[in-house]
């Protein structure tokens, strides 16, 4: 598989304000420097991710959603859709993935991105959120295969088939994306996300993260994917 692949269209599926830009922004920088449209898909407006006594849910959705546009500004992504489902409550439900389905077939991206819904041991320290492998187990169920299904929620759009899925936070990758150039635009983009990282800087952990999935194929900074190709001439669903 060609590693520099670079598609017309792509869509980031995830379920908070900021998970894409710990993750595969480098990525989604390449590609809309490249001329790629991207749109990002947010499940929840990250509504509980506060421990500020004074703060609401109204109010930190509204203060989220700011800090995603402005990360998405920095990475050229053209638009961003927000499902509204709330905060550390999200599930894989049959609901969650036909609002899916709709979005996919109105915006009909080439790629989609998603995290490994299986990944729930992430490292020594980090037990995956239950809604990121909800927002996950949800895409990769929208795109394969309903969204390409014409009988099933004809109400949600035109079918449309997804060409590729690129998966992150998977042990054994297939593709690397080179992100060494882009890197300074990762961290700018997370740094956007004011209201989680407060006076910690991302820096050094973006660099390292990077270096880490580079390691094997010898590039400065990488980001890594299990990439899946669905479209194949002779494939009956
Ligand atoms: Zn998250």
């Amino acid at each position: 598989m060609e590693e520099n692949d670079i598609p017309e269209s792509a869509m980031v599926i995830v379920a908070h304000p900021d998970d894409a830009e710990f993750t595969v922004a480098g990525t989604v920088a390449a590609w809309t420097e490249a001329g790629c449209h991207v749109t990002y898909v947010l499940c929840t407006d990250g509504n509980t991710g506060s421990h500020d006594p004074d703060m609401t849910r109204e109010r930190l959705a509204e203060i989220r959603r700011a800090e995603q546009q402005a990360a998405c500004a920095e990475l050229g992504v053209g638009e961003v859709v927000f499902l509204g489902y709330d905060d550390g409550q999200l599930q894989p439900t049959l609901d969650l993935r036909r609002d899916l389905v709709r979005v996919i077939r109105q915006y009909k991206p080439e790629v989609l991105i998603a995290w490994d819904p299986t990944t729930l041991l992430i490292s020594d320290e980090y037990i995956n959120h239950p809604d990121h492998r909800a927002a996950a187990q949800a895409a990769l169920d929208a795109a394969a295969p309903a969204s390409a299904m014409p009988l099933l929620w004809p109400e949600a759009g035109v079918p449309h088939r997804v060409r590729q899925v690129y998966i992150f936070g998977v042990e054994k990758p297939n593709v690397w994306v080179d992100v060494t150039e882009m890197i300074e635009r990762k961290i700018s983009a997370l740094k956007q996300h004011a209201s989680q990282l407060e006076d910690w800087d991302p820096t050094e952990m973006v660099r390292e993260w990077g270096a880490e999935s580079g390691k094997e194929k010898g590039l400065t900074y990488a980001e890594s994917y299990r990439v899946i190709t669905l479209e194949r001439p002779d494939t009956v669903d």
